[in-house]
């Protein structure tokens, strides 16, 4: 009998997983014609001067509008993307959409975009960053290059000359998701970045003494670097309070708004005062 079981048990696992790997590849397949099918949208979060109650940019995040499922987050879809080779062409499309659509608002606003790892080991990366501002008309100084510190673990100098590269054509970089990776600080002697957005795992736990510490520390070394810094993930007044009465008012999150579509965004501008550069 509980030979039988077993192997009952056995046969259920062999067909879940059957079905996991089935619904793997109908998402790999369905995911390499999303683009030529216009399924992909970016939408886009305000970064925020809270000092100046100010929109200084915003952030674009990748949207997959599945024609079954509805929309797709990109944690979900870009490991995907990046494993068939698809990030290349996405991640090409969506600098040029970005810089398009933010070539349309106030120039003291910028667009921030996020870089795949993999993008780097395409030497094409540059060339496509440069066209994206001819294309657009954008001025380079407007956008701003996140990257995680997964890339720099590759340890590659070609990275590093890709970065210098970068920041020659005027671009700026940031370094995303600050404190999940490894030996952080040792990258910030490679490169000197022009931002660092603190993890939202720290803001999340500001309520605790331990993360008030983290976050007060990076935001001392950033400062000394040179560097600016912007929280993440902010949800709370609380949050805000305590980041503030550290002296870090550059933030982005829930409290100010969820990613919107590219539609919404002149409201956004609209209401929070945004100084024009004349
Ligand atoms: P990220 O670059 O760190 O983006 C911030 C993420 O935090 C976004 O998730 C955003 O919706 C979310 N977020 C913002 N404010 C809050 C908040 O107050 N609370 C919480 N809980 N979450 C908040 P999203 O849009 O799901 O994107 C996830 C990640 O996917 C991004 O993290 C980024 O690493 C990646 N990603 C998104 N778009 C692109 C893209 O165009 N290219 C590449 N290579 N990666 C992208
Ligand atoms: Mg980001
Ligand atoms: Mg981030
Ligand atoms: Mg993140």
């Amino acid at each position: 009998r509980a030979k039988s079981e077993g192997r009952g048990t056995y046969r259920f696992f062999e067909a879940e997983m059957d079905a996991l790997h089935q619904a793997r590849r109908n998402l790999e397949v369905a995911l390499r014609v999303a683009l030529d099918r216009g399924e992909l949208e970016l939408f886009y979060q305000p970064l925020v001067n809270t000092a100046h109650h100010e929109i200084s940019g915003f952030e674009a995040l990748l949207r997959w509008n599945h024609p079954q499922r509805g929309i797709v987050s990109p944690l979900e879809f870009i490991p995907v993307a990046e494993e068939l080779g698809l990030i290349k062409n996405i991640g090409r499309w969506v600098l040029h959409q970005a810089c398009a659509e933010a070539a349309g608002w106030p120039e003291a606003v910028k667009i921030a975009v996020n870089l795949s790892s993999i993008q780097f080991r395409n030497h094409d990366l540059v060339a496509d960053v440069a066209s994206a501002l001819k294309t657009s008309g954008l001025a380079p100084d407007r956008l701003e290059l996140e990257i995680t510190e997964s890339l720099l673990l590759q340890d590659n100098a070609s990275v590093l000359a890709t970065l210098h590269q970068l920041r020659k054509l005027g671009v700026s970089i940031s370094m995303d998701d600050f404190g999940t990776g490894y030996s952080s600080l040792s990258y910030l002697q490679k490169f000197p970045f022009d931002k660092i957005k603190i993890d939202q795992s720290f803001i999340q736990r500001l309520a605790e003494q331990d993360s008030v510490s983290i976050v007060r520390a990076v935001i001392s070394l950033g400062k000394s670097l040179g560097m600016s810094v912007l929280a993440e993930g902010v949800e709370t007044a609380e949050q805000l309070k305590v980041l503030q009465a550290e002296g870090c008012w550059d933030i982005q999150g829930y409290l100010v708004s969820p990613p919107k579509p590219a539609l919404d965004t002149m409201g956004l501008i609209d209401r929070y005062c945004v100084t024009t550069t004349a």
